[in-house]
């Protein structure tokens, strides 16, 4: 990009790794840039340093000051109206104005978002609910990002931080819930999410070296590997029994799944769209929401937080 063009950058701020995109008008990437974050003693200074460094390269060194604006999308809470960040699993902030400090830093306009927050919007952009006044987006990584869109806008909550349906308590703790990283028991994604089908493979095919991470038990799902088919079939049905209780709750028109493990498509969404119908309140008398994956992949974070500018 020449020196003086203004750009909107969109940042995605991941556990071990940032994702800095340039996007146009119309949310196309221009240039991407990924940086692993700095190991050991995860301080905002650092992190910050490294952000500042992964914006100005994605830009060819052009001034700060002289972009549109930059997207931060990050795993955590966000209070949008309070303009803090209150908490993120795998970063340092606490409880802190991070956007802020950052525009200041860099001189130029900064917003910061939830990264399920900023998926929805690349999907109602760009992707798969283009066009439509509501949704549900589910996003399963490590864990369940999510959000909802009403009337066309995200639903952002009294303190700007809804969404998070992977901590919805679904097994209560006094019949056996999952101690989930938040500290809770039983929460949703325990049982539905990346961490979910490496328990679930260690559970039952202790024996199987190979299927260690996501990944691993996707290409195997995919060649047709019995375990990790059914490890998909059990991840699937919790989707399916979670949405149930979503779709009761919001009555959306379109259900949407991103996030890596949503790369096995329908081996996880068929099981999905089979405890779906079973149960979701009054399924023969309604309309289902169709069940589809997310279409803008792993950067949508990254764009979405650069469209928000
Ligand atoms: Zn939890």
């Amino acid at each position: 990009m020449h020196a003086g063009a203004r750009a909107r950058v969109g940042v995605d701020v991941g556990g071990t790794k940032v994702l800095a995109v340039v996007v146009d008008e119309g949310g196309v990437v221009r240039r991407r840039l990924q940086t692993a974050l700095p190991a050991g003693e995860r301080t905002p200074a650092v992190l910050e340093e490294t952000l500042t460094r992964a914006v100005r390269d994605v830009v060819d060194r052009v001034a700060l000051s002289s972009l549109e604006g930059v997207g931060l999308s990050l795993a955590g809470l966000v209070d949008t109206q309070a303009d803090r960040v209150r908490y993120c699993t795998h970063l340092p902030w606490r409880d802190d104005p991070v956007r802020a400090r950052l525009a200041a830093r860099w001189g130029t306009r900064v917003v910061v978002e939830n990264d399920a927050t900023c998926a929805a919007v690349a999907e109602h952009r760009l992707g798969a609910a283009q066009g439509l006044d509501s949704f549900v987006l589910v996003t399963l990584g490590t864990g369940i990002g999510g959000a909802l869109v009403v009337d066309g806008e995200v639903w952002r909550g009294a303190g700007g931080m809804a969404g998070e349906f992977g901590h919805a308590p679904v097994v209560p703790a006094h019949l056996g819930g999952v101690a989930c990283t938040c500290g809770l028991r039983g929460c949703w994604e325990m049982y539905c999410s990346g961490h979910a089908l490496r328990r679930w493979c260690a559970e039952h095919a202790p024996e199987r070296a190979d299927l260690r991470d996501g990944p691993e038990i996707t290409a195997a799902a995919v060649a047709g590997d019995v375990v990790a088919l059914r490890a998909f079939e059990e991840v699937g049905t919790w989707l399916g029994r979670g949405l149930a209780a979503l779709v009761a709750g919001y009555d959306p028109a379109l259900l949407v799944v991103g996030g890596g493990v949503s790369a096995a498509g329908d081996l996880l969404l068929d099981p999905a769209r089979t405890e779906l119908e079973r149960a979701t309140y009054a399924a023969r008398h309604r309309r289902l929401p169709p069940l589809v994956q997310a279409e803008c992949g792993p950067e949508a974070g990254a764009v979405g937080a650069a469209l928000l500018l």
